[in-house]
């Protein structure tokens, strides 16, 4: 399959805006081309577009080029880029899984691409016969969320390839929970599947949600494309420098996610003797998806008791159940204290 048959033709024929940062030679000292205020505070500079020292050491951590990386402000600002790059509105459509992440839905809504969703079979797996059923030569993009939020499993590798095999279009996968699962990335597989898109990002695991910082790993070509459309200054420099900082502290993060996992194995463990736990779905995220006896009592008392957890009733196959985030051992041990109470 030829990615540029994908790609929309106004964005094929773009000629992307070039700041006065990209243009410049790497051995100025004096900058008089953007308009900048001279006096020095650490911000007054435009930062850089291409994020080079970031990505860099994204690179070396994901053991990819920097070139078959994108940055997004958020996961979210990367989604819409694929949509507007990628899907004509009104004509062509995207194909997801139900229940799944629900931003998918309102930025395929905001760019006017038709939303197809495909259920889930009852134990949450993929039904990639229906997901072949539904795509047609207008389906553009299959998103699929692995591990599924809010489900919190992986989705099976062997069925995802089946979908990639069809080269009808674009396969982003979207492994924003990837750090807690024992599974390996798909980025190991962009080199066999030029169709593949692989979005994380560094909200989650990394614990710089309040950063706004997604990541997108693709071919070349498709990375080029999407930098052709991005906002010039997507990331700003105080985001750009706590990354770095952030991403020089690998001992940390896998100090944290293993702290995490630790914690998600005794709130499992834990709720399993709740009698108002009715079952526990097996997660690879850090949250826990469980049914209850009843949903909106128990919501609402441990909200009485000052925590918000995720009411997800309303999602298909979530019936009854509620999403729980896992926090720190001091507060995953006060929840397990007020389900005590809320059963006596
Ligand atoms: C939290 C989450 C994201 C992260 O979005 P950001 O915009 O990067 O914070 C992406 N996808 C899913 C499924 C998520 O749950």
């Amino acid at each position: 399959m030829k990615i540029s048959n994908l790609i929309r033709s106004n964005i094929k024929t773009l000629i992307p805006y070039s700041s006065a940062r990209e243009e410049f030679s790497s051995n100025a000292k004096i900058f008089l081309d953007a308009n900048e205020n001279p006096f020095e505070n650490g911000v007054n500079r435009y930062p850089d577009p291409h994020q080079s020292a970031v990505k860099a050491k994204l690179a070396q951590i994901k053991n990819i080029d920097a070139d078959k990386i994108l940055l997004g402000n958020g996961s979210d600002e990367i989604l819409d880029l694929i949509f507007r790059t990628f899907c004509e509105p009104k004509i062509d459509n995207v194909i997801t899984h139900n229940p799944s992440y629900g931003m998918y839905k309102v930025l395929a809504t905001i760019n006017d691409i038709e939303f197809r969703t495909v259920n889930l079979k009852e134990d949450f797996t993929l039904d990639t016969a229906k997901i072949m059923e539904a795509s047609d030569v207008r389906t553009k993009l299959f998103i699929i969320c692995s591990p599924n939020n809010p489900s919190g499993n992986m989705l099976d590798n062997k069925e995802i390839k089946k979908i990639l095999d069809l080269e009808t279009g674009l396969v982003v996968i979207d492994e924003a929970y990837i750090d807690f699962a024992k599974s390996v990335s798909w980025i190991t597989e962009l080199d066999n599947y030029k169709n593949l898109i692989v979005c994380q990002t560094l909200s989650k695991a990394w614990g710089l949600a309040g950063l706004r910082v997604g990541m997108c790993f693709a071919s070349k070509e498709i990375i080029k494309v999407l930098s052709t459309i991005k906002p010039p200054y997507n990331i700003n420099e105080l985001s750009q420098k706590a990354v770095l900082k952030a991403l020089k502290e690998e001992p940390l993060f896998n100090a944290q996610v293993s702290a995490i996992l630790k914690e998600k194995a005794k709130l499992e463990f834990e709720l399993a003797t709740h009698k108002c736990i009715k079952r526990i779905y097996p997660s690879d995220a850090n949250f826990i998806l469980v049914k209850v006896d009843d949903v909106k009592k128990m919501y609402h008392f441990l909200l009485e008791k000052g925590i918000v957890i995720r009411d997800r009733s309303k999602e298909y196959l979530c019936e009854n159940a509620l999403r729980i985030t896992i926090g720190t051992p001091v507060e995953n041990k006060y929840l397990l204290q007020c389900l005590n109470e809320y059963e006596s």
